[in-house]
């Protein structure tokens, strides 16, 4: 299906992303455009101004602090970040990348839009709640840092307002991570997937179970299944699997990605 009419705007600056951002309430930022293209195409949105992130060198890169601190810019795609040497030092972040979708998406998709669209079976939110990351948001009132496991606050919604910007991902330093999925086919949309990190202790991030990553904490991989039944879940039941097929998912990969994350 052909697009409906939208304004397009390639601002020079962050600043000026954000002005026309909250000059106009119908304005949405475009990155990738692997969500939001494809969602103005079925008309489930229909914004009037695309603002277009590509030309923005301030929200690409990525940055390895000498304490093991990764900075990412939210424009960086996942091609960048499977084939870069700085963001080896996380090696999950490639790993997962490696697995989403095909090398067309691969190359456009951004981690930035793969956080904000917040569709609940993205690969990227469960991840950055499990590891920790710490996501910078940018508006006319300035920035604040809002830890990923409180980023996420529904379906497609995060604490990124209309007239705001992720700006900046930052990683603690960390090697002990675990990712598991069950997806649709080869390199298909996940029906079930965990996200684990032991710091400590060891955190685990379920997705594909609720409209948001359910963090849960356990002492062991041992107890990841007992963790995961008491945290109760509702999932929703779809063509793909059952409610109680996916709970049943959510239990295996939560063990198979807590194993990886503490061998
Ligand atoms: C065929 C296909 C298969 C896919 N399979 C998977 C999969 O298996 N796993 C997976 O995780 N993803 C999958 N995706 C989604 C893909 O990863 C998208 O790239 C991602 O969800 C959105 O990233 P984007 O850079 O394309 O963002 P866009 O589509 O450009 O934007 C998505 C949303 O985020 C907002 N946004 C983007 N950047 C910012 C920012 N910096 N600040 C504020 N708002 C912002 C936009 O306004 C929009 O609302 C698939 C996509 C396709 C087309």
């Amino acid at each position: 299906m052909l697009l409906r009419e939208v304004e397009y705007v390639k601002p020079s600056s962050v600043a000026d992303a954000l002005t026309t951002l909250a000059g106009n309430d119908g304005a949405r930022a475009l990155a990738g455009g692997q969500t939001l293209i494809n969602v103005m195409k079925a008309r489930a949105a229909s914004p009037d101004v695309l603002v277009d992130l590509n030309g923005l060198d301030d929200l690409k890169g990525i940055e390895l602090g000498a304490d093991g601190t990764l900075t990412i810019g939210p424009m960086t795609t996942y091609t960048e970040l499977i084939e870069s040497a700085e963001a080896r030092a996380r090696p999950i972040l490639g790993e997962v990348c490696a697995q989403i979708a095909d090398v067309q998406v691969r190359n456009r998709g951004t981690i930035g839009g793969n956080l904000c669209s917040n569709d609940p079976t993205n690969h990227l939110p469960p991840l950055m709640a499990a590891i920790g990351a710490q996501l910078t948001i940018t508006g006319a009132g300035g920035e604040r840092t809002v830890p990923a496991a409180d980023f996420f606050l529904g379906v497609y919604m995060t604490a990124v307002a209309q007239d705001e910007l992720l700006t900046k991902i930052t990683i603690p330093a960390g090697k002990r991570d675990g990712f598991a999925a069950v997806t649709l086919g080869v390199d298909g949309t996940c029906i079930a997937n965990a996200a684990a990190s032991m710091n400590g202790s060891l955190r685990i991030a379920l997705g594909c179970v609720d409209a948001v990553p359910v963090v849960i904490e356990a002492d062991s991989a041992d107890d990841v299944r007992e963790a995961v039944r008491a945290a109760k879940l509702d999932p929703p039941g779809d063509v793909h699997a059952s409610s109680a097929y996916r709970a049943h998912l959510a239990e295996v990969l939560a063990e198979r990605a807590a194993r990886q994350a503490t061998r």
